[in-house]
């Protein structure tokens, strides 16, 4: 009882220290902190469980289900914490996570499937599960898409509205971007612009912008929380909704050539860019290694020019010739 009592304590001063790192993240975000520098987190300790089996336990495991659970894997979260417990969930988990990514398909933590794990990404899942009503039979069935080969939509082709001259985008003021930051992203930009119906244009009015870009860090308000350098680099929700975030905490490269970075882990900002326009205009991940809708971008990449299949998807999505 009173361990329990002492876990409440815990989390309540937690919830306090995550308030003040927002008010940090307002402030200057393009020096990075040496400190968090090679900082991996707890993906890191996926290393750990390469040999480990069906029906055995090995502390620390859940965190695996996490991160399946977090990018769609597992579709339900139990009611309190997943257990250490290699079971047929974490195969199944693992074996579509393979599927998706053209690993082979062990089902288990072998250590391509893990090494593949640690790379950076995108935040939003690669499975979206929803709750949908059959008109049918009346009855709530659950289904999951965008396994395919080639480009996906979100449900229900999330798109512009016909008729759209003009999408806006502005930053958020806080961020002070500089002018390097905002020319990566007029570069990713333009690289949708010649298949769009619509062009983009910058605004300095955050209110009415179509599109909101801001740089935050950690615990920023809408339930996805950025976890520092690595891992998750950025996300962005599908049309009409407009928000483009990115982990300030990551070391951006917004201009120069980033393969050639003294910083191992520098991630180049158009890149990113280009992918979270992507899902800005209605296009879910790619299973095609040369989309630029694929979720993962290794560290000092470069990967801004569309692929064949990124074309393809918006064609079709904007129903252009
Ligand atoms: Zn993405
Ligand atoms: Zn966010």
């Amino acid at each position: 009882m009173s361990l329990h009592h002492h876990h409440g304590l815990f989390f309540a001063a937690l919830a306090i220290f995550t308030i003040s790192v927002q008010a940090i993240s307002t402030q200057s975000f393009s020096i990075p902190s040496i400190s968090h520098m090679h900082k991996h987190k707890q993906w890191e300790t996926f290393h750990n469980f390469t040999s480990c089996r069906l029906g055995q336990t090995q502390k620390g495991l859940s965190t695996v289900k996490n991160y399946l659970h977090r990018f769609g894997y597992i579709p339900h979260a139990p009611p309190t914490n997943f257990s250490d417990v290699f079971d047929e969930t974490l195969v199944f988990a693992i074996r579509s996570y393979q599927k998706n990514y053209h690993l082979n398909i062990t089902g288990k933590l072998d250590d391509n499937t893990v090494k593949h794990m640690m790379q950076p990404r995108c935040g939003v899942p690669d499975i979206i599960h929803t709750e949908k009503k059959d008109t049918t039979t009346g009855k709530q069935i659950r289904s999951h898409f965008h396994m395919g080969s080639y480009y996906a939509f979100f449900d229900g082709n999330l798109r512009w509205p016909a008729g759209t001259k003009q999408l806006t985008y502005s930053f958020l003021p806080q961020n002070n971007v500089n002018n390097d930051y905002k020319r990566a992203f007029a570069r990713a930009f333009s690289r949708w612009a010649p298949w769009m119906p619509f062009s983009f244009k910058e605004i300095t009015s955050n209110e009415t912008a179509d599109i909101k870009i801001g740089f935050y860090k950690g615990d920023h308000g809408d339930g996805f929380p950025f976890d520092g350098p690595y891992n998750v680099l950025a996300h962005a929700r599908p049309p009409i909704d407009g928000s483009f975030h990115l982990d300030a905490e990551e070391y951006w490269v917004a201009s120069g050539d980033v393969t050639k970075s003294p910083v191992s882990r520098a991630i180049d900002l158009e890149s990113v860019a280009v992918h979270e326009i992507g899902h800005l205009l209605g296009l879910d991940h790619s299973n095609d290694k040369k989309s630029v809708m694929w979720p993962v971008l290794q560290t000092r990449t470069r990967r801004v020019n569309l692929g064949y299949d990124d074309i393809k998807g918006i064609k079709v999505l904007y129903a252009i010739k």
